[in-house]
């Protein structure tokens, strides 16, 4: 058997173990136009710093990616404003709520990081103050780092959105009140949910966060699109920050730098190997899809490292230096 074929094995396999949890959890309905998903979808995708691409279930069926862009609108504040960008929003875990309004009144205005939501609202204004129109640009950049010229920002969930925006709005205002925020709340707050509603399927998820895995080599661009330690640095806040207060418990789990978002999509790097998006729509009490954090879970233990060994033993670029065990000798979960 070739090794591209075990490969797609191996993806098919989790997905497999994976259904074995669909049906747990909620859809998110704060969001109106979220809740109209089925619990019980789920797909898989995962594509090496080569540029192949394996995938299983409904990999190409588009959702909301919600949060996720919140991991994009850093990569581009940080191309734009480098450091600086740090005396707006913090690098630590929260260990609150994503749309908690007492730690900002608590911290003089400055969210704890930039996956909060607080947090990816200032972030979002240092690209206000950037970009005419910073979804448009988002939209772009998404389009040309997955290859897809088709994604597109879904209005009806930015929309809805908009008309539910009562405690964004408050954080905005309250970070405004502060002195934390330039532009105009409204303006801030549309870009925002513009970002949150860009409709995205696992596979370009998957390709568009590779460079993460790739040491910031953008491979569909061609082209270096971040520094090597800014991947690194990034890597380390999702590490850290990017399951919602359940970020050590995931870390626990899965051990892997991870985004999930409300649409139930988790984006999640293996370093110097792959990036991985898998989405379910039904979510556990944290906000994070309960079946993808399961096949996450299950593909970090196939792979049979910690995420300490990943992240220091993982080449730049290149075959991915590990295997996963062939199915039959895997321990059924
Ligand atoms: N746009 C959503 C909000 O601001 C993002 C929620 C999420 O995925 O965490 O509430």
């Amino acid at each position: 058997m070739d090794t591209m074929q075990e490969m797609q094995e191996w993806v098919e396999s989790l997905e497999r173990r994976a259904r074995t949890r669909l049906g747990n959890g909620r859809v998110a309905d704060y969001i109106p136009a979220l809740a109209q998903r089925r619990a019980d979808q789920f797909g898989i995708a995962l594509c090496t710093n080569n540029g192949d691409v394996y995938c299983a279930g409904e990999a190409q069926e588009s959702f909301s990616i919600q949060s996720i862009a919140k991991a994009l609108l850093l990569t581009l504040a940080l191309r734009v404003h480098g450091d600086t960008l740090w005396t707006r929003v913090g690098r630590n875990p929260s260990g609150m709520p994503f749309n908690s309004l007492t730690q900002l009144e608590v911290e003089g205005g400055k969210p704890r990081n930039p996956f909060i939501n607080a947090g990816a609202i200032a972030v979002t204004d240092r690209l206000v103050s950037a970009f005419a129109t910073p979804s448009k640009h988002l939209r772009d950049v998404a389009r040309r780092l997955s290859a897809n010229p088709t994604i597109h920002i879904d209005e009806r969930v930015q929309a809805s959105e908009w008309r539910h925006r009562d405690r964004n709005a408050a954080m905005a205002y309250l970070m405004k009140a502060f002195g934390h925020l330039d532009n105009d709340v409204d303006a801030v707050l549309q870009a925002y949910f513009s970002c949150c509603a860009l409709s995205m399927s696992c596979v370009d998820l998957a390709r568009a966060f590779n460079f993460l895995a790739a040491g910031g080599y953008a491979r569909p661009l061609g082209e270096q699109f971040i520094a090597p330690d800014l991947s690194r640095r990034i890597n380390s806040l999702l590490f850290t920050c990017g399951m919602y207060d359940a970020a050590g418990d995931f870390a626990y789990r899965a051990g892997l730098p991870a985004k999930s978002g409300v649409g139930g999509g988790i984006i999640a790097i293996v370093p110097g190997c792959f990036s991985v998006c898998a989405w379910s729509p039904a979510l556990d009490e944290c906000g994070n899809s309960v079946a993808a954090q399961y096949v996450l879970e299950l593909l970090a233990d196939d792979m049979g490292h910690g995420a300490g060994a990943l992240l220091t033993t993982a080449p730049a670029s290149g075959v991915a230096p590990w295997w996963p065990r062939p199915p039959s000798s895997r321990a059924s979960r």
